[in-house]
């Protein structure tokens, strides 16, 4: 077997085996140096002979300082490594680096349903929303009826779901902190994938009324019907006098649903620019691979993207936490810069409040696929959001302002469900989803595109990634090539293409963030 080792910048005193299954003690590394023990694959070895305390460099970054003399060929993992205190919030680099404006990417597109806002959406999906969970199971019992009976009478309909969650009573709604919660479920009503088509399901006593969460004005934005009159939130609520028993709720539900769907089943794809993709990144279930194959070719594809007019939001706190002074740096203004800080001191707060700090992020499965700490988890992880200038930044939950483009940094939790929902929330319209542990993570209300970290796990997943990124590993393809195939990969599965997490419709729920207190 040819040892693979992956050294991703020249000043790295440690590497990466690349080989499945890892490589045996006595291996010979390219560069000469001889493995003293056996390393499991995606984990650490020293390149070099290092003293106790010594800075360990990967990323051209130091992830951490040795707790013991480390020879060259050690393995080098968690439990020998002294994690760095979190970089200061005071004193980072705002808006300094300027990289060369990149030519833009003309004539790609796709088919997508045109809203009446501007907005583009990728699939055609009625969502019904919910102020509160206690009607989820009535509503559960209506979406089961209009699958069966009237979505087939509805064919250009791909959908219908429920906006579910465990918010909307029981809890501090006047908190300033539950503002989050509101407004992202008020934001995901309105995502490009529904058509503006906004209907609500309330049981009718509970804190979160429907003028709360959807007041006067904010649903005129993407009607599917130049019909003004659309414009009125239409509701269903539960404690309405006029239901008499279960069944006349139900059927409340399922004729109101009739009309959304009847305008809805208007929408034709139509051929739109690929300026008109709101892509959202994210990673999960992260291996040491995950910064060194799928993520740069995400990063490559986000700066295709953003070249072609495109929007690409990468989020997660904990994960860019460690990376603060780059992105501070990459923002387009001092003053977008200043934004990103404020994100982090936000999340630090909220942490401490928890007494915790970032070091909570990294799990025993990220640990065992060769991330020694957030340090390193993080500089993998921002890697995603290519090179371009940082355009824009969103609080959780805030959704983007009409026509605005570029790579947005949506402030968000590293949390899979919570990441996706709050992308959702900003406008996202299409997703892409990294992962070297293996995840089958999928969202209803949008595709996910998943991207393998390592060709064994595309092997053994076959049917549940999308794109496999260990070929970068295993020398079949560049960063580029790999960057490239998901572009396109994007535009078709824009257009129509089932990915695989919705071919087994696999939907994970919808986890609304909510940092206020319940009661
Ligand atoms: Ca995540």
């Amino acid at each position: 077997m040819k040892p693979i080792l992956i050294r991703m910048r020249d000043g790295d005193n440690v590497a990466i085996v690349g080989n499945d299954g890892g490589l045996p003690a006595g291996t010979e590394l390219p560069g000469g140096v001889r493995l003293l023990e056996k390393v499991p694959q995606a984990h650490k070895v020293s390149l070099v002979d290092l003293p106790a305390g010594a800075a360990v460099v990967r990323y051209g970054v130091t992830i951490g300082r040795t707790l013991e003399p480390l020879a060259a060929g050690r393995w080098v993992h968690e439990r020998l490594i002294e994690m760095p205190a979190a970089r200061e919030l005071q004193g980072l680099p705002m808006a300094t680096h300027r990289p060369p404006a990149a030519a833009p990417l003309e004539g790609f597109t796709f088919e997508g349903y045109r809203n009446a806002d501007g907005s583009v959406g990728t699939r055609n999906i009625l969502a019904i929303t919910t102020t509160v969970q206690c009607v989820a199971g009535v509503l559960d019992v209506a979406l089961r009826r209009i699958r069966d009976e009237l979505l087939p009478r509805y064919p250009n309909v791909d959908d219908v779901v429920g906006l579910e969650h465990t918010y909307g009573c029981g809890v501090a709604i006047d908190a300033p902190d539950a503002v989050i919660p509101i407004r992202t479920l008020r934001n995901i009503s309105l995502n490009p994938n529904f058509g503006g088509e906004v209907m609500v399901v309330s049981l009718g006593c509970e804190k979160l009324q429907p003028d709360r969460l959807l007041p006067p004005g904010s649903i005129a934005i993407g009607s599917a019907s130049a019909d003004t009159t659309a414009t009125a939130l239409d509701v269903v609520c539960l404690q309405d006098p006029a239901h008499v028993g279960f069944a006349s709720m139900i059927e409340s539900i399922v004729r109101r649903a009739e009309l959304h769907l009847a305008r809805l089943n208007h929408r034709q794809r139509e051929t739109v620019p690929a300026s008109e993709l709101v892509v959202g990144v994210q990673c999960g279930g992260s291996d040491a691979f995950s910064g060194a194959t799928a993520n740069p070719a995400v990063g490559f594809c986000t700066d295709l993207l953003v070249r072609a007019g495109a929007t690409v939001m990468f989020s997660e706190v904990t994960e860019v936490r460690d990376a603060i002074d780059e992105l501070t740096a990459r923002a387009a203004t001092p003053e977008l810069a200043q934004a990103m800080v404020e994100q982090m001191a936000w999340y630090d707060a909220y942490l401490a409040r928890g007494r915790v700090d970032r070091s909570a992020n990294t799990t025993p499965g990220n640990k065992a696929g060769g991330l020694s700490n957030i340090v390193e988890k993080a500089m993998g992880s921002i890697v995603k959001s290519g090179s371009v200038p940082i355009s824009g930044v969103l609080a959780p939950g805030e959704r983007l302002a009409p026509g605005q483009r570029g790579l947005i940094y949506a402030a968000t939790p590293a949390s899979d469900f919570i990441c996706g929902t709050l992308q959702l929330a900003a406008g996202m319209n299409l997703h892409v989803f990294t992962t070297g542990r293996g995840t089958p993570y999928g969202l209803a209300a949008c595709p996910v595109v998943k991207v393998a970290t390592r060709s064994d796990l595309a092997r053994r997943w076959h049917d549940l990634m999308d794109l496999n990124g260990g070929r970068i590993a295993d020398g079949d393809a560049t960063i580029e090539e790999l960057g490239w195939e998901l572009f396109h990969l994007l535009l078709e599965v824009a257009s129509g293409r089932r990915t695989w997490a919705e071919q087994h419709r696999l939907h994970n729920a919808l986890v609304l963030f909510n940092p206020a207190p319940v009661t």
